[in-house]
Order: structure tokens, then sequence, then C-alpha cells
């Protein structure tokens, strides 16, 4: 029988993580999608990767999101997706918001961007810093993010990065899993 529901549950320590005060700085929001990052690792609850969307009007964050993917056995699950799908309705609240992640988005998250009409993409990582390790963004960013940037959106690439690079690296010494079509 073909499944009729799919089911996106955070680990119980990421729904306790303490928010930052609103209104949130791009620093605070970063801080804390590379925590989320770090402590997925360190719980072994999925990827070194953790985002975090922040309504831009108020400063509040809405959503925290940490790659599932391993865990769940749902392969759509990234941080991304994970705070895009559990910010719902609230990402067309008036003002827009800003998406911070912990790494340079893959083409599914920079098209899941795209479709959530996501105003300004902040990440730390960079995509050649993903690829170091192994893991891959897919082909195809580059164009997609010309796309978006014609239509407006705001990429900010590296804040923080040292700090989220020493994830994806621990991850890998550690010999965590490298998922995805080409590993
Ligand atoms: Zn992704």
């Amino acid at each position: 029988m073909a499944a009729t529901t799919a089911e996106i549950r955070l680990p119980g320590w990421l729904a306790e993580m303490p928010m930052p005060l609103a209104p949130a700085s791009d620093e605070a929001c970063m801080r804390l999608a590379i925590a989320a990052a770090r402590e997925n690792v360190a719980r072994g609850s999925g990827g070194p990767f953790g985002a975090a969307i922040r309504l831009d009007a108020t400063g509040e964050v809405i959503a925290v999101g940490v790659n599932l993917a391993l865990a769940s056995g749902n392969p759509v699950l990234h941080a991304e997706t994970v705070a895009i799908s559990l910010a719902g309705r609230r990402l067309t609240d008036h003002g827009g918001v800003t998406l911070f992640t912990s790494c340079e988005p893959c083409i599914m998250c920079l098209g899941a961007s795209h479709w959530a009409e996501i105003g300004r993409i902040v990440s730390s990582a960079l995509k050649e810093d993903a690829e170091a390790v192994g893991f891959s963004e897919g082909a195809g960013t580059g164009q997609l993010r010309v796309e978006m940037e014609a239509r407006g959106v705001v990429f900010q690439p590296g804040l923080l990065r040292e700090e989220a690079v020493s994830i994806l690296r621990d991850y890998a010494e550690r010999g965590g899993e490298i998922y995805g079509p080409e590993s």
C-alpha cells in the first residue's frame, strides 16, 4: 500500500534549544544554526547541517531545522527544507524572512528557498567546504542563484565560516556517513 502521510519530527533536544531574543541579529541567528548543526552531530541525530528562519519585521526566529535525512530515512529532510516546512505559512508574513544556514544550500534547498520566496539567504560554510569533505551540492546551484539574484534575492555566504567548517571536518573525521547521490 502506498504511503499516505509523512512526518517531520525534530529531535527532542532541538525543540528545547534556547532561541535568541527578538530582534535577533544575523550573527545570533547564524550561531543558532551552527549550534544546531554541532549538536546534531554530537547527539548522533543526523548530518552536520543546521538552519534557522527569521521573520525580518520583528527579528523573531520562527523555525530551526537540522539535517534529518539519515535519521528519518527521508532524503529531502535537509536542515533548510526542515526549517522551511516548519515555518510554513509564516514564510509569507509581512516583511519577509531570512534563511540562515550553516552551509550554502544544495540545489534542492535552493529550489525550496525559491518556491518559499525567501528574500535573503545567509550561509556559513561554502559549497566548496561541503564538497571538500565529500558532500555533493548538486549541479545547477550557480545558475539558479543567478536567477534568484535577478529577482532580488540577496545572498550572503561565509558568515562565521570557520565555525561551520570545523563541524564538517569533525563529522568527516569521526567517520560520519557522507550521504547523497554520488556517495
Ligand atoms: Zn540541501
